[in-house]
């Protein structure tokens, strides 16, 4: 990468927010992936605007990680620049029935704050192993829960470095979707608007709804969760099951024999072997039922 960038990137966010050629596995749940060519740390939502806008004036592309809990990436890395938001931009505030959160606090964290407010709405989410940030892009959701239904208004920074608020209603929600990726907005923060209600109640929602997780989901294995996208009036575990894939491994890469809805990494997985796998349960799968899945885990490569 171009060294006056990663100079100009060092001043926005200091030195040793700056990490050339960090190996993005470590930074996603799958536990796969190379090098990004510059990984970046900004420290608040101005730095973030400053960074967008220095990548763009270098012509560099760049893209935002939170816990990388939907991402595989590819054994090559990516190219350009990383932003990670889940370091410093993770504060959470309560505010009435609203909690303001910072796009890398984890949907955990915001669940207990949301608990320990004595606030209802987004226990659907506290097993979901992302962050707001990740949540609004990809309209997170469970057990009937979805994130458009609590949330308020998304503060994003646009390509131009413009610090937006984006009302509910503007967000064009759908299933796994929201308009935040084809406008190229990172998401800085997000406000919820929830329901008062006794946090002994949220409690036990919360943990019944983790204890459904843990009896369903291979909850201990690095994968992305569902590696399938839920196709019209199916279930993609269940035609992965019909057609007799479970267990099904290509390398380190294994269709879970907990939940075959899961991609695993088995142990030493690379992300070709997830990708040759991915292509033959879609292959099998269409054989055998005609229904096409798509992926609901996104890739991340040089070329993409
Ligand atoms: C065990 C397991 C269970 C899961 N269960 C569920 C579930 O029940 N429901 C569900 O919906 N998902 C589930 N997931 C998938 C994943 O956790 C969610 O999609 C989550 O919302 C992704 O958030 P993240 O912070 O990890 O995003 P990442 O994986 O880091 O990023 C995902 C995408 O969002 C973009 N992005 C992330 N943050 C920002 C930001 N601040 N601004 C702009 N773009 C951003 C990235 O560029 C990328 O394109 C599961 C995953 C695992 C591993």
């Amino acid at each position: 990468m171009d060294k006056s960038l990663l100079g100009s990137l060092a001043t926005i966010v200091g030195e040793e927010n700056v990490r050339p050629l960090e190996p993005l596995a470590p930074h996603t749940t799958f536990k796969i992936g190379g090098p990004a060519d510059a990984f970046v740390s900004p420290r608040s939502v101005e730095e973030v605007s400053q960074v967008v806008c220095a990548c763009e004036q270098a012509s560099v592309p760049w893209r935002v990680i939170g816990c990388g809990s939907d991402l595989l990436v590819s054994d090559g890395g990516v190219e350009g620049v990383v932003i990670e938001v889940r370091d410093n931009l993770s504060a959470i505030r309560v505010d009435g029935t609203r909690i303001v959160a910072g796009a890398g606090a984890t949907n955990a964290a915001v669940a207990e704050a949301a608990c320990a407010a004595g606030l209802s709405g987004y226990e659907f989410a506290c097993g979901i192993p992302g962050t707001v940030g990740g949540a609004a892009i990809m309209n997170a959701g469970a057990y009937d829960g979805e994130f458009s239904q609590v949330c308020a208004c998304v503060t994003c920074v646009t390509p131009e470095g413009r610090i937006v608020e984006v009302p509910r209603e503007e967000a064009e929600w759908s299933y796994r979707h929201s308009m935040f990726d084809a406008a190229r907005y990172v998401v800085v923060a997000a406000t919820l608007e929830l329901t008062p209600a006794d946090p002994a109640d949220i409690r036990a929602r919360m943990d019944e709804l983790t204890a459904k997780r843990e009896a369903k989901q291979p909850i201990g294995m690095p994968s992305a969760g569902s590696t399938f996208k839920r196709p019209e009036g199916h279930f993609a575990a269940a035609l992965i099951d019909q057609a007799g894939l479970k267990g099904l491994s290509i390398g380190g890469a294994q269709v879970s024999t907990k939940h075959t809805g899961f991609v695993v990494n088995a142990g030493d997985a690379t992300s070709a072997d997830v990708q040759a796998l991915i292509a033959e349960v879609q292959r099998r799968v269409l054989e055998s039922s005609g229904v096409a899945l798509e992926p609901e885990v996104r890739m991340w490569g040089r070329e993409a």
